[in-house]
């Protein structure tokens, strides 16, 4: 079968199965997005629970293929991660952040963006300097940025994340745990990291209002991030009932469809301008 190389490149060989091939093409066919422009940034903004408040947004990627539309990151980012293919992505994820931080910081708005680390980001040794350096052409600060890193991603190989994530930190960056509950790790790495945020995962948040162990579970987590004096997300508020569980919880952020499904970025402005707390 065909074997791609950790660059990315791909070594044909001369037994090729049915699936393999499929990958081949999949793999070209995302090269060529790059190339054809076809991922869209698209933004989700994150609210202040206690006052209804805009504090940032969470740049998530999407895939307008010419002839299947839109495709969601489910369906490309495991295998990017598995090719390698995601580091690329990512610079272009964060290439396009810088811009939209630019942009929203003309029209007046200071808003902090949140970017997904997947774990061949971390392994990347390069990450930070092309991070500083799509920065330094737009005129920002690494402190307009949060990186969100799942606790799989970092248990991987915690030396090398650990290395990443300290000089991200050093320069500036904020950290943040995505998914956090659903990985299968040592709570032991989040008082080593330098870690500002802990974001629950959805899978807690759609039903804690109906679901006591998932109530239980938002509240321990709450309460482990007061502990370790980190601010918290929620993710998944899809109504007002779970908004105002939550805020009473003391939960400091939160992102759901409730508030808005991630929108392109270039609607950001106007959704900024419509939104009433
Ligand atoms: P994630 O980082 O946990 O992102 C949150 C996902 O939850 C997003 O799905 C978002 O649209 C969805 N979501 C937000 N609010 C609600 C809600 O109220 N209800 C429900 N049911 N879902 C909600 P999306 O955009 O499809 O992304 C899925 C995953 O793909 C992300 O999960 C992330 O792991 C990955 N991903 C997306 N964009 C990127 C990226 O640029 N880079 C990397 N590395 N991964 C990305
Ligand atoms: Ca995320
Ligand atoms: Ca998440
Ligand atoms: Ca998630």
């Amino acid at each position: 079968c065909a074997k791609v190389r950790n660059d990315g490149a791909v070594i044909y060989d001369a037994a090729q199965d049915k699936s393999s091939e499929q990958s081949l093409s999949l793999l070209t066919e995302l090269r060529h997005a790059i190339e054809r422009d076809e991922f869209r940034l698209f933004v989700q903004p994150k609210i202040a629970l206690q006052t209804g408040q805009v504090v940032g947004m969470e740049a998530l990627v999407r895939w307008q293929h010419p002839q299947r539309g839109n495709v969601f990151p489910d369906q490309f980012i495991p295998f990017a991660e598995q090719t390698g293919f995601i580091r690329v992505l990512t610079r272009w994820v964060m290439e396009r952040s810088v811009q939209l931080c630019q942009q929203l910081e003309q029209a007046g708005q200071q808003l902090k963006i949140s970017v997904n680390l997947s774990t061949r980001d971390l392994m990347d040794q390069d990450l930070p300097a092309k991070f500083g350096e799509m920065l330094q052409r737009h005129g920002q600060s690494p402190k307009s940025f949060c990186l969100e890193i799942t606790e799989s991603a970092i248990m991987d190989d915690p030396v090398r994340a650990q290395n990443t994530l300290a000089a991200l930190s050093a320069m500036g960056f904020e950290l943040s745990i995505d998914d956090f509950g659903t990985g299968y790790s040592s709570l032991a790495y989040l008082k080593s990291l330098p870690v500002n945020e802990l974001k629950i995962d959805k899978s807690f948040v759609l039903n804690m209002e109906t679901d006591t162990g998932d109530y239980r579970i938002v509240q321990s987590t709450i309460s482990l991030a007061r502990a370790m004096d980190l601010r918290v997300v929620a993710e998944g508020i899809e109504n007002e009932k779970v908004w105002s569980l939550l805020a009473g919880m003391d939960c400091d952020q939160g992102q759901g469809y409730f508030m808005s499904r991630p929108i392109p970025a270039a609607q950001m402005r106007d959704w900024l301008a419509g939104w009433r707390p």
